[in-house]
């Protein structure tokens, strides 16, 4: 019973995680998600059914396009197998739980958002306001007696950030955090509650600045490159709302 609820939610997991590609590519240049159907963007011929099945026809077709053998950017397969793998990974934390249904969806708007960044340096107004409307939704509907936490989690997360852009403002006299960052990070706290979220964004912070510094010894030029923030955050919460509970308890095990 329990490898057929895996497999079940990893090939859910995929299927959501090839949706999630339309809108990584599709919603930064404003174009509708639903039309047209997949198709090849060198050959612009339609997929068929049997092209479109997440993972396994990118595998079947070695990644190139049946027609025209333009090819299928690995991106592709790669957001379809970390969905599955969350969608796994966050049933054998939680179960079949209110906890899931919210980090399903929370987990969707990091993945958008940290490509997104990655891509345009933009993380979409329209994909942080849609989180808030779901995210409440959701709360007020699976977890009511949550919804305190998750207004204090949604201002500390705001709060936070908007000491940080203050004093990056007040130290070097530029805007390192974007409204972007800011929002996402208030819609974070939203999910994961007051203390989660500073532990993310310490985390956030932590991997930043050690990518950002390794990257400029690396590579002079990326020197003075502004950094996309929102990869970074997408793994700190991934990271900690999986496995943030275990990661303490072997802290506070490590000091006593
Ligand atoms: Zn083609």
């Amino acid at each position: 019973m329990y490898a057929v609820t895996i497999i079940i939610l990893f090939s859910l997991g995929a299927v959501f995680g090839s949706f999630l590609n339309v809108l990584i590519h599709r919603l930064p240049l404003k174009q509708s998600i639903l039309f047209p159907a997949s198709h090849c963007p060198a050959c612009r011929k339609p997929l068929r059914a049997v092209d479109n099945i997440p993972i396994l026809s990118f595998i079947l077709l070695g990644g190139r396009c049946r027609y025209c053998r333009y090819p299928i950017p690995y991106r592709y397969i790669i957001v379809e197998i970390i969905n599955a793998l969350l969608w796994v990974a966050l049933y054998n934390q939680f179960g079949i739980s209110p906890e899931f249904v919210l980090y399903t969806v929370l987990f969707s708007i990091l993945i958008v958002c940290a490509y997104t960044d990655l891509d345009h340096y933009r993380i979409l107004n329209s994909v942080v306001f849609a989180g808030f409307l779901i995210a409440l939704f959701l709360i007020i509907l699976l977890d009511s007696k949550h919804l305190k936490s998750s207004v204090a989690g949604m201002l500390v997360g705001a709060l936070f950030m908007l000491f940080w852009a203050a004093v990056g403002k007040l130290l070097f006299n530029k805007t390192a955090l974007g409204m972007g960052d800011i929002k996402l990070t208030a819609l974070i706290g939203l999910f994961t509650g007051p203390q989660n979220i500073l532990l993310i964004m310490l985390l956030a912070f932590l991997l930043a600045s050690f990518i950002g510094i390794t990257s400029a010894l690396i590579n002079r030029r990326l020197k003075d490159q502004r950094l996309p923030l929102a990869p970074f955050i997408a793994v700190a919460s991934i990271i900690i709302t999986l496995y943030g509970n275990q990661l303490i308890q072997r802290y506070l095990e490590l000091l006593s």
